[in-house]
């Protein structure tokens, strides 16, 4: 894995080829035309990876995941078979980087801890979701599929929590953002279906209409998540939460646009975390906890590719110290 301190700070691009990206690196590939090729004309033999104009991809997809065991691949091939294609090894995925983080959360023990943090209560045992994917079953997480049944959702276009976590009491289903790649976020064809959908249940649940929640421009998926998590929520007899983690200089607005169109009481609420924050509470609070030190250290290395101004960015606005 290739983090801010092994990357150039400033990217050497010609007329028609770049340079790899690696510190001390001199191998020059073309210029990729407009859409991503992982082909060799574009690999950097040295340190292989595709390369490309501000941002790369790993020819081996464990070059960019910090927990490949064995569970932790059965776990992602079933993820794959039941879902779409997750492109761990590009190094502006943003799926990457939610396995990184909230896998270290499940198996070191954190997560309890850190969503007592940003719930304000206790949390007692913690079932994780990926990617709506349930291993003991071996297919979609059941009371996920009953909402997408209720909501009429076809499988393309599905929604998909990129982790929902089960606990005793309550269901918490995260939307990871970290600006890492410009996503597309798709107008759902046929709102009606969501107004209908679950006996009407998105008249309880937002302000106004699900559509004018929405606008033009979305973001379609926070308000899928709120609609359908609530009514998974309602059919377990759970409080939910909706948890939006966003890196410190983007997220706070668009939950504010949003917050007055959700419906909240005590038992539905909705909870903004940044990942600089989440950082900071695994560093004073999980000192000791495995593998805490690579944890850490990827928040710091993690690199958000290069500006418009050739300039290396770095993902997160952690400190140094720790
Ligand atoms: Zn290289």
């Amino acid at each position: 894995m290739f983090g801010v301190s092994v990357l150039k700070p400033r990217l050497d691009v010609g007329a028609s080829d770049i340079c790899c990206p690696v510190r001390g690196c001199g191998y020059r590939v073309p210029l990729q035309p407009a859409l991503f090729r992982t082909t060799a004309e574009y690999r950097c033999p040295l340190h292989r990876i595709y390369v490309a104009a501000g941002t790369f991809a790993y020819e081996r997809e464990a070059d960019n995941l910090l927990w490949t065991g064995e569970d932790d691949l059965v776990l992602l091939n079933g993820v794959r078979r039941h879902g779409r294609d997750l492109g761990l090894a590009r190094e502006n995925s943003e799926r990457a980087v939610t396995w990184n983080v909230f896998r270290w959360l499940e198996v070191s023990g954190a997560l309890p801890g850190l969503l007592e943090h940003v719930l304000g209560r206790g949390v007692a045992t913690t079932h994780v979701i990926y990617w709506g994917y349930s291993p003991e079953r071996e297919g979609i997480y059941l009371p996920l599929v009953r909402a997408r049944n209720a909501f009429e959702e076809e499988d393309a276009g599905a929604t998909e929590p990129a982790v929902l976590i089960d606990t005793d009491d309550t269901l918490v289903l995260v939307e990871p953002q970290t600006g890492l790649a410009t996503e597309t976020s798709q107008t759902p064809v046929g709102w009606e279906r969501y107004e209908r959908g679950g006996k009407g249940w998105s008249a309880g649940v937002f302000a106004g209409s699900i559509r004018d929640a929405a606008g033009a421009k979305g973001p379609f998926e926070l308000l899928k998540l709120w609609l359908l998590g609530s009514y998974m929520a309602e059919l377990a007899g759970k409080d939910f939460a909706l948890l939006h983690v966003s890196p410190a200089w983007s997220g706070a607005p668009l939950l504010a646009r949003l917050q007055p169109q959700f419906v909240c009481d005590p038992a539905r609420r909705v909870r903004s975390l940044t990942w600089e924050d989440m950082y900071e509470h695994l560093a004073a609070e999980r000192p000791g906890a495995r593998d805490i030190q690579a944890m850490l250290t990827y928040f710091r290395e993690k690199s958000a590719g290069y500006g418009a101004d050739g300039r290396l960015r770095r993902a997160f606005a952690v400190p140094d110290h720790v």
